[in-house]
């Protein structure tokens, strides 16, 4: 049809032009046929029939749409082919598996407590194979660290119990699960009478100011420790450090006084002198931290139950695995959810993106991924596998397959 325009002339108008040639209408100036092969400029128009097949070999080194596109345009054209381009990246099993991190989403600061040591956050952290407990006033942000010789809840129970003695039992707990989720740990909160409240695993953004803190306390650790240095000298120096955005450092909000250091001081500086308006400042910290952290995030659309997702592992950084929603925990942003070996874990929303396909139906190139197997097999094979009737179907309507062997 095209040929039969291009050697008689196009119609005047576009409503005049067959369907099936409507397409190339706004690049009709710049199509010809040479040795038999149509032409847009120098590039190929690719036939509608063999499609696929180039779109499989343009993104056979899984380089993401725009650079895929960019290479496409050096050398073909089809109507359309941007979009075909997106989708057929967009869905590639395998560039998923190593998709980039979600945006950030605002922060949700937690509610200032109304004083000193009423909620502490506690995390476990390692440096130079050795573990530590760390205890984070939220209010003061006064923080302590203890050495834990080993990390079974029995011990990090009893460490916790010598920093109640010292400073009183705060009213809530935040930790995330391990070990602060175990049955030992729910009758010592039980018997000490304190609240336990989790925030998702190896997601931080919830804590907002103390998480902050808690990061500059490892790196401190961290840094001590590369300088081989006093690692309590410089918790002293820390807890005398006036917080970030106030004119109180954690041990004046705490005990009311500055703390002897090695640090020359007058013995007037040491007397108590009670903070004012700590509270007021600390709101007022954490809207400016948030104005800053918001500038550059945007809130992520909610998951539903039985929606398919992408988890992020907590193992290695650009892997996504596939899951399924299970439910919407209480805290925000929180959910159940169960990878393929119907393990269930609860994650952060920034953590799980929404996945259109099933692994199965995913072919790219010559290989696809056989989801319920966790590999990759080839595509003769992949024709196996949607040759073949499911062995079941699961709750959430995706088929499940007796894994194929794979024969190199
Ligand atoms: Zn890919």
């Amino acid at each position: 049809m095209i040929q039969t325009y291009l050697n008689q002339g196009w119609p005047k108008y576009m409503r005049k032009v067959a369907p099936i040639a409507k397409s190339f209408w706004p690049v009709k100036d710049h199509l010809r046929y040479r040795d038999g092969v149509l032409f847009m400029g120098e590039r190929i128009i690719i036939p509608a029939s063999q499609r696929q097949n180039v779109l499989a070999q343009l993104h056979e080194s899984h380089q993401e749409i725009q650079r895929t596109k960019e290479r496409a345009r050096q050398l073909m054209y089809w109507p359309g082919m941007s979009k075909d381009i997106e989708s057929a990246v967009g869905s590639c099993f395998v560039c998923a598996c190593f998709a980039p991190n979600n945006q950030k989403e605002p922060l949700k600061p937690h509610e200032i407590p109304e004083g000193p040591w009423q909620k502490v956050g506690v995390d476990i952290f390692e440096q130079d194979n050795r573990s530590f407990l760390l205890v984070i006033d939220y209010f003061s942000k006064y923080p302590v660290v203890v050495s834990l010789p080993d990390k079974t809840a029995r011990t990090v129970i009893v460490k916790m119990k010598s920093v109640f003695a010292r400073h009183g039992t705060p009213l809530i707990v935040v930790s995330d699960n391990m070990p602060f989720a175990s049955q030992e740990f729910k009758v010592f909160a039980k018997e000490w009478g304190f609240e336990q409240c989790f925030s998702s695993p190896g997601y931080p953004q919830s804590n907002g100011m103390v998480e902050r803190a808690i990061q500059s306390i490892k790196q401190l650790t961290h840094k001590v420790g590369k300088a081989r240095g006093d690692l309590y000298a410089a918790l002293l120096e820390y807890r005398n450090t006036p917080v970030t955005g106030l004119s109180y450092s954690p041990a004046q909000i705490l005990m009311g006084r500055m703390l002897r250091s090695k640090l020359p001081i007058t013995t007037d500086l040491l007397c108590p002198r009670i903070p004012i308006n700590v509270r007021q400042d600390l709101q007022r910290a954490q809207e400016r931290q948030k104005h800053f952290y918001d500038r550059t995030a945007r809130p992520l659309k909610p998951l539903r139950e039985g929606d398919l997702v992408w988890m992020q592992s907590n193992n290695c950084k650009e892997r996504w695995l596939p899951a399924v929603v299970i439910e919407k925990c209480k805290q925000p942003r929180s959910y159940l959810i169960k990878n393929q070996d119907g393990r269930v874990y609860r994650r952060n929303r920034r953590q799980l993106k929404q996945r259109n396909q099933t692994p199965e139906t995913t072919i790219q190139g010559n290989t696809t991924y056989n989801g319920s197997k966790g590999m990759f097999v080839n595509k003769s094979d992949a024709h196996v596998i949607a040759d073949r009737k499911p062995t079941y179907v699961t709750s959430h309507g995706r088929p499940v397959f007796e894994p194929v062997r794979y024969t190199p």
